[in-house]
């Protein structure tokens, strides 16, 4: 079984990514033959500065191995040196409909909080259906708001094998874990790097409390009795604590008489002591770039080659020689 999944670096790893596309990710390692990417021709959709880009390659690359994806186990690779991607990107476009991408509600959601409504933002679920097919992926285990994309991406699939071949293409799933599909932000809407909502995995721990304690709640006075069901402290309280601990929280916000900052805190110690092994890594391995640029350069290697595979069955199927 191959297992693929790319995270963009277009900002800093939140607990979105993890709980949707790293946790899984670090799970299936075992369980086949993994390729894990950095999306850095996605985040030029919403970046465009290359220093910035080159950091948040390294940083990424840095949270890969720190959340324990394992280059023993996995090939962990940069999109862009495996440039036949965008080759692959051309051929799919050939066989997709306009309509198929005006219906994507990512595109549309990334327009309405203000990005450029240029012609990548549009075209990115192709480049992503490339990115999964030309891989070979069975399996692509994502956060919910991908769900639609990995449609697109059967969708290419099929066309391509019903105009060139039933071989051409291995038509992909995706893997959607129920209880984290789409984590919130601080400001209730799905958490998003794009977004500026995001609670990363690391950084300093005020900074960190600070950004919990603003996470949105309605305004129930402390004494009384607060909502359960549309809570965000809960809902991301889940992610972190047993069901004991869940089931007191939502039994105290049942009975009123604690505050919101009181929650907030409870969220913010037990978040803050599920990233503390992540943390130790990362410092380890910022002082060891060497290695992380070492595993990127493998890892180049080993996917260039499968890539070449794929690209070299596709060219032949279309005729392109
Ligand atoms: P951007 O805003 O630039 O699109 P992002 O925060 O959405 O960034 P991506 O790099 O696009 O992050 O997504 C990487 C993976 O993380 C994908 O599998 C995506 O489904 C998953 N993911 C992103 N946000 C969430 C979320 N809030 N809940 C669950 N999974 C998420
Ligand atoms: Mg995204």
């Amino acid at each position: 079984m191959r297992i693929l999944t790319g995270l963009q670096p277009s900002g800093t790893l939140h607990i979105g990514n993890y709980f949707g596309a790293m946790e899984p990710a670090v799970q299936l390692q075992d369980k086949g033959d993994a390729f894990y990417f950095l999306a850095d021709y996605h985040a030029m959709t919403s970046m465009s500065d290359a220093t910035t880009l080159r950091e948040n390659v390294q940083n990424l690359a840095i949270d890969f191995l720190a959340c324990g994806l394992d280059p023993e186990k996995a090939t962990i690779f940069r999109q862009s040196d495996v440039s036949a991607v965008t080759e692959l990107s051309w051929i799919l476009s050939t066989v997709c409909p306009m309509g198929l991408l005006e219906r994507c509600h990512s595109y549309k959601d990334k327009i309405a909080k203000g990005l450029d409504a240029n012609h990548a933002l549009f075209a990115y679920p192709v480049l992503m259906a490339a990115d999964i097919l030309l891989y070979d992926a069975n399996v692509v285990p994502v956060g919910k708001d991908q769900k639609q994309h990995l449609e697109v991406t059967r969708d290419l699939a099929i066309k391509i094998n019903d105009r060139f071949g039933e071989d051409t293409l291995v038509v992909p799933e995706a893997m959607i874990k129920e209880n984290t599909a789409i984590v919130p932000g601080i400001d209730g809407q799905k958490m998003s790097k794009s977004y500026g909502n995001t609670i990363p995995l690391v950084g300093g721990k005020k900074a960190l409390r600070k950004l919990i304690m603003k996470i949105v709640t309605d305004s129930t006075p402390v004494e009384d009795p607060k909502p359960t069901d549309n809570s965000n402290v809960i809902a991301l309280y889940k992610l972190f604590a047993d069901e004991a601990a869940v089931q007191q929280m939502i039994e105290e916000h049942q009975a009123g008489g604690f505050g919101y900052g009181h929650f907030k805190q409870q969220l913010f110690d037990a978040y803050y002591d599920h990233f503390e092994h992540v943390r130790t890594k990362r410092e380890e391995l910022e002082n060891n770039l060497d290695y992380v640029n070492e595993v990127l350069a493998k890892g180049a290697e080993k996917a260039t080659a499968e890539a070449t595979k794929v690209i070299d069955r596709v060219r032949k199927a279309v005729g392109l020689r």
